[in-house]
């Protein structure tokens, strides 16, 4: 009796092996783009109709095939790309099983136009479930056009289980993305049902990601940029304030191929632990470098899987690049902003030992007679801090704890030791970016400031030039929470007063006024079209309200201002225009002692 194992027929066996390739029309999608990726094109265009099932279209103007080329490219096993196992070792092409047309000529109908340059004609091939049914020279533009049509219609069981054409399109438009963002050098453009919904011309890496994540994504991203002599890294990560709740817009290339790998993606979200809220993920866009032989790219049929060598480094290195540059862009400190406690008011110390004489010019003029920078002097504060006291220690008479990680300097700035450097905040600047913003989102939301009735209220009397302007304004100061009315020449009656209006438990409204006029004239003076009027008057209420120079402030205090500034979407500048914050890195901080 003869045996019951068989070998299959050829063409059986490779729509067996197609099931792996081409499991869905996308697969077809990306192995052909990447085939155009690899023949060296610099323009491709990807016509889809009816989400591939009935013609999924690519033409290239890549280097084309030759007659004999064209026909073998069809034959299982059949590519130019690799000729023995040492080159498994140092892949550099997308494709290099071979399998990929073998597989698509076996479940579809084909059309296939090629030339290379220096041919006066092509080749067309016609191929129907694996067997060429025709050949012919042709008349045909340089590069490669081929026509991928009912795909599956010899294999009914897997035609059944497509999805809807909405469902596999998106498939497609993410393949069509993915290739597309990691070849911003070649133009693409993507056709649905014969209409063009996508035109994407050669241009930079970044105009590539802002293309593809939308404009809005200007303001939201930060660049990595790291080449170390194992692993280049390179690419943008979203800002903390704008992770999202799904894992969408994760793209990580490996030598421009798309990978996934959990670990890898873990290496970056870990660098966000603690600056963003749990279950939120970060959005990036990450291209990583590295030898190919230090690589495994073999490991599966769609090539999206990828060994590393020294895993380890990868990941360590991913990790700190990531960190750092969340870091140098200044966007948040290593401090783990969970734990911190929010006190629902940070403003109303009535500890208040100095008023606003000015604590910090005095200081900063017995640092330096000579002119240089702000940020020079600061620099040189820290300097002699460092010698006088331990970073950990907090300042002399403060109310603080040695274990505290936040202390005061000159009773002007919060400084805070980080992980990643030292942090140092300007108390009064951030204040007032913080008071600003709470007005402008009680604008937003059309809520009122809550004020507070005076119980005697008070008469205030102000100048002629400023009555018309506290007239203009009245509207604006009491959506702001004031309360007041005209009670004839230059006089007004104050009723009630915003909660935070007064530093110090003073009640002196008309100074309170007077201040907040001045800096609202000075505003409207100085141009400022960047405000609207109400604006202006807030960017006024929350100069006249900050914290000022000179006042001792609580740890609670310090650790509020530092947690509320940093969820500030504008978190490095006043509305006043001045930078609230600075990070000084390990670096800068040994280069400062060393100078
Ligand atoms: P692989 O890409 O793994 O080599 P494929 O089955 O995808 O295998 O392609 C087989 C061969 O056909 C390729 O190695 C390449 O030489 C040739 N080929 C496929 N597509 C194109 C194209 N668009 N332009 C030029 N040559 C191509
Ligand atoms: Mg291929």
């Amino acid at each position: 009796m003869s045996g019951i194992i068989k070998i299959l027929p050829e063409h059986i066996a490779n729509q067996i092996a197609a099931g792996e390739v081409v499991t869905r029309p996308a697969s077809a999608v990306k192995e052909l783009l990447e085939n155009a990726i690899d023949a060296g094109a610099t323009e491709i265009q990807l016509y889809i109709e009816d989400a591939g099932k009935t013609l999924i279209h690519v033409i290239d103007n890549g280097t084309g095939m030759g007659e004999e080329d064209a026909k073998t490219a069809f034959i299982p096993h059949a590519t130019s790309k690799i000729t023995n196992a040492d080159d498994l070792q140092h892949i550099s092409t997308m494709g290099f099983r071979g399998e990929a047309l073998a597989s698509i000529a076996s479940v579809a109908q084909i059309e296939l136009k090629t030339r290379r340059d220096d041919d006066e004609l092509g080749t067309q091939i016609e191929i129907d479930g694996g067997n060429i049914k025709s050949t012919q020279p042709i008349a045909t533009p340089k590069g490669t056009n081929i026509s991928v049509k009912n795909i599956y219609f010899n294999t009914p069981a897997r035609r059944k289980f497509l999805l809807s054409d909405d469902a596999e399109f998106r498939y497609i438009e993410d393949t069509f993305t993915k290739i597309s963002l990691a070849h911003p050098e070649v133009s693409f453009s993507l056709y649905k049902n014969n209409c063009n919904i996508l035109f994407l011309p050669i241009e930079t890496q970044y105009a590539r990601i802002i293309k593809i994540f939308g404009n809005n994504f200007q303001q939201r991203l930060v660049r990595i940029d790291e080449n170390l002599s194992d692993v280049s890294i390179h690419g943008y990560i979203c800002k903390p304030g704008y992770v999202t709740k799904r894992r969408n817009k994760q793209y990580l290339f490996v030598n421009k191929r798309i990978i996934k790998h959990a670990g890898l993606n873990y290496a970056i979200e870990s660098a966000f632990t603690g600056l963003i809220p749990e279950k939120n993920y970060p959005i990036y866009c990450i291209f990583i470098g590295i030898d190919t032989s230090a690589i495994d790219v073999n490991i599966h049929p769609s090539k999206t899987e990828i060994r590393f060598n020294n895993e380890k480094l990868v990941y360590g290195t991913l990790q700190a690049v990531v960190k750092h540059s969340i870091g140098i862009h200044q966007l948040s400190p290593s401090l783990d902003f969970n734990t911190f406690q929010l006190p629902h008011k940070y403003s109303n110390s009535s500890d208040f030992s100095k008023t606003s004489s000015d604590f910090r010019e005095a200081y900063l003029r017995s640092v330096s007679e000579i002119h240089r920078t702000e940020m020079d002097i600061l620099q040189k504060d820290i300097e002699s801090l460092q010698s006088e006291l331990p970073l950990h220690e907090p300042q002399l008479g403060s109310p603080m704890k040695e274990d505290d990680n936040v202390f005061q300097i000159v009773q002007s700035y919060i400084a805070a030791p980080l992980s990643s450097g030292f942090l140092l905040l300007d108390q009064h600047a951030a204040s007032e970016r913080i008071l600003f913003d709470e007005y402008c989102a009680k604008k937003k939301s059309s809520e009122k400031t809550p004020s507070r009735r005076l119980l005697f209220p008070q008469s205030i009397t102000v100048s002629s030039s400023q009555v018309e302007t506290l007239k203009d304004i009245q509207p604006d100061l009491e959506f702001l929470g004031w309360d007041f009315s005209w009670i004839g020449d230059n006089s007004f009656m104050i009723n009630a007063m915003p909660e935070n209006a007064a530093r110090d438990g003073e009640e002196d409204a008309q100074k309170i006024i007077e201040d907040i006029l001045d800096v609202y004239v000075q505003r409207l003076m100085s141009g400022g079209h960047d405000m609207s009027g109400r604006d202006k008057v807030a960017a006024a209420m929350a100069k006249r309200s900050a914290v000022k120079y000179g006042e001792k402030l609580h740890k609670e205090e310090m650790l509020s201002i530092i947690a509320r500034i940093f969820s500030s979407a504008e978190p490095h500048i006043s509305p006043s225009g001045q930078k609230t914050f600075r990070i000084i890195s390990p670096h800068e901080l040994s280069q400062l002692l060393l100078s």
